[in-house]
């Protein structure tokens, strides 16, 4: 069985929590300690707020573990919050967080009428009608040469992949849709079986 992490500092944590749980073949740890990461074969990143986020990161002393987990080459999903930590660059701001990825996100992209809401996308590999709810969330405004993409809304960027890192503009773990979980923990366990 393959453990799966989320980092469990502010945010929809406890939705992923029953996503990877709820496939049967994988645990769900609640990181909410460095040493955690250490023990685990894959990452999720949470929606909430990117900035409170960052500034528990950083209280929590998690900045070069989290750097150190991704240069280990176990994967990583960023949702929403999750998505903007993972940037290489963030519209209008000076500095990044993570920087694993080579996009480029822009913050609470969708205006004020569409803040919230929820519409189904053709996800390439995953699914052609999947589920997806949008939280003030990031679009991603730019991807590198490295950068699979794997959905648009309305030819907006709104998930992409890069190697072991996958992230996405939305919040798949509040609906019932299970298929872009699904296609993550098979990215943790293919990875296992490298490792191994
Ligand atoms: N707007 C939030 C931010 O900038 C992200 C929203 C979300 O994760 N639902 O961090």
């Amino acid at each position: 069985m393959v453990k799966i992490g989320v980092l469990a500092l502010q945010g929809a944590v406890h939705e992923h929590a029953k996503m990877i749980e709820s496939e049967g073949t994988s645990k769900a740890v609640f990181v909410k300690r460095p040493e955690q990461l250490l023990d685990l074969d894959g990452l999720i990143l949470p929606g909430g707020e990117s900035t409170t986020m960052r500034r528990l990161i950083d209280r929590y002393d998690f900045m070069n573990p989290l750097r150190q987990f991704a240069a280990s080459g176990k994967p990583v999903f960023g949702t929403c919050a999750g998505l903007i930590l993972m940037a290489n660059g963030i519209k209008g701001e000076e500095k990044s967080h993570l920087s694993f990825m080579d996009v480029m996100v822009e913050r609470n992209a969708f205006g004020r009428q569409k803040e919230s809401f929820e519409t189904e996308l053709n996800a390439k590999g995953i699914a052609n009608d999947l589920l997806a709810v949008f939280i003030r969330a990031p679009l991603i405004t730019k991807v590198g040469t490295d950068v699979e993409v794997i959905a648009y809304h309305q030819e907006e960027i709104v998930a992409a992949k890069q190697g072991q890192f996958l992230a996405c503009s939305f919040h798949p773990e509040l609906t019932d849709d299970h298929r872009f979980h699904h296609y993550f923990v098979d990215m943790v366990k293919n990875n296992t079986k490298i490792v191994v």
